[in-house]
């Protein structure tokens, strides 16, 4: 049998590798480190986690990124398996003993049989051969330039501009309401992709004053490089004139209350809806340095966002990623190239969970395909197909970024006769759904490509 070709031995080429390697498929692991380095790893092991030592809650009733950990347990994952292992006492929280979790990562892969290491920065995408490019957020400069020269360079971002992520269900339509700028659109689905919350002139001014005092957090050295205007925190756009973002993304001209059509509102803030499953919605323009805390305290000052409950938090960080929606077909692979398929971080996952998780699909993906044969698609209603289904056609390829997995991406349940259901009933009917649906997809039979 030909290798399968793996670049890139961090969180989900590990994965990738371990998955394909266990089922019989003989993999070569090419990783560049320590030869070639990035501004953030510091060994030349793999699966090193570059920042902090947490794969978050573990909880797998209540909590998206738990049932991930769930998933990844029931096919095996290695990342899981070295994870649990070197577990540190950390609440509710998945935290590991960082050094470890990589020693036994590392030595877990170059013990076996099929798995062979290839040292060497791979520079190409090549024409041969079955590969799965998992570069993560910092893809090597000279891999990067081969990728746009394939997709064109818009189709490759080098930093995230995170808007934060809103759930739907947690803005006070009361105080909201849904209308798109001069009522654009062509359609009615159009007209109303947008909610809007007004402020009176007091509350933007305090609004001002909120976000030039929150405490923001600064670029790691080497990080920067490259970053452009393109994408100002709002706090440096405020830093530039209290006025400037009420002429830029606050602006409230177009817009009329629904509530109060004779009110003039000072200024508006705007969210887009983020999925087509209308789920969940960013804050327009609002990509932020500000750390976690401050943004939930300043933003929850926003009239309508009082009680928000946050999908994810903004940030601006040096993340290379592609464009999925525009350029992966469902099975991750190219679409301009299918011998290529795309794994990790690069894809539009956010995070180490996240990145393992479409590793550990790519390399199932790719022993199916070296089998001569075709895994049926993940279903939606578990974390993986959630994640799968967002980054290759849910999310908006005019607005991609980078998504961790929340519930805001799983297909709605159906409501409890006599009206909504819980909080918690509602994410323990998420999981679930989704562990039956896991189960039912790791006990399928592969089928044969019609
Ligand atoms: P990586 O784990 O980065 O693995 C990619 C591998 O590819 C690397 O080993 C790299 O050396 C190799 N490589 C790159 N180019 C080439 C090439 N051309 N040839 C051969 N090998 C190559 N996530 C969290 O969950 N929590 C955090 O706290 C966190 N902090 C972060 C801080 C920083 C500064 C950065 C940049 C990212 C952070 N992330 C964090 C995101 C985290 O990096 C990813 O979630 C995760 O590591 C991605 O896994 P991956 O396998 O896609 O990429």
């Amino acid at each position: 049998t030909k290798p399968l070709h793996i670049v890139g031995g961090g969180m989900a080429g590990s994965e990738a590798a371990w998955q394909a390697a266990e089922a019989g498929l003989p993999v070569v692991l090419h990783e560049m480190r320590p030869k070639v380095g990035t501004f953030a790893h510091q060994t030349g092991n793999f699966g090193e986690m570059v920042c902090s030592n947490s794969f978050r809650s573990d909880d797998d009733e209540q909590n998206a990124v738990g049932l991930l950990h769930w998933e990844m347990r029931q096919a095996g994952s290695l990342v899981m398996a070295s994870a649990d292992k070197h577990r540190l006492p950390a609440g509710g929280a998945l935290a590991v003993d960082r050094e470890a979790f990589a020693q036994e990562i590392t030595d877990h892969l170059r013990a076996h049989p099929l798995i062979s290491v290839s040292d060497e920065e791979v520079t190409e995408l090549p024409s041969e051969g079955q590969w799965i490019f998992a570069t993560g957020p910092l893809t090597s400069p000279a891999l990067a330039q081969a990728i746009q020269a394939e997709t064109g360079a818009e189709s490759l971002a080098f930093f995230d501009a995170i808007a934060p992520i809103v759930h739907a269900h947690s803005i006070d339509m009361d105080v909201a309401w849904r209308q798109s700028r001069y009522d654009k659109g062509e359609t009615e689905d159009e007209r109303t992709a947008y909610i809007n919350c007004p402020m009176t002139k007091d509350q933007y001014e305090a609004f001002i004053d909120a976000l030039l005092a929150a405490e923001t957090t600064p670029f790691r050295e080497g990080e920067a490089a490259g970053y452009f205007d393109g994408c100002l925190p709002i706090e440096v756009m405020a830093e530039r004139g209290r006025e400037t973002l009420r002429f830029g993304p606050m602006k409230p001209i177009g817009l009329t209350n629904a509530h109060k059509p004779d009110e003039k509102a000072y200024a508006v803030v705007q969210l887009r809806r983020d999925n087509a499953l209308g789920t969940l919605y960013n804050i327009v323009g609002f990509q932020t340095k500000m750390k976690y805390g401050a943004q939930k305290a300043v933003f929850q000052t926003i009239p309508g966002l009082q009680e928000a409950e946050f999908a994810r938090l903004g940030g601006i960080h040096r993340n290379s990623f592609l464009n999925s929606p525009r350029l992966l077909d469902g099975a991750l692979r190219l679409r301009s190239r299918p011998n290529i398929r795309f794994a990790g971080q690069v894809t539009g996952v956010e995070g180490y969970v996240e990145s393992a998780s479409m590793g550990l699909l790519a390399g199932r993906l790719a022993v199916a395909e070296a089998q001569g044969q075709e895994l049926p698609a993940v279903p939606a209603e578990t974390a993986i197909g959630a994640l799968v289904t967002h980054i290759t056609g849910g999310a908006d390829a005019k607005t991609f970024q980078p998504m961790n997995v929340n519930f805001g991406l799983f297909p709605p349940l159906e409501d409890v006769r006599g009206g909504r259901r819980g909080r918690k009933e509602r994410y323990k009917g998420y999981t679930d759904r989704a562990k039956q649906a896991w189960t039912n997809w790791l006990e399928q039979k592969v089928k044969e490509p019609a």
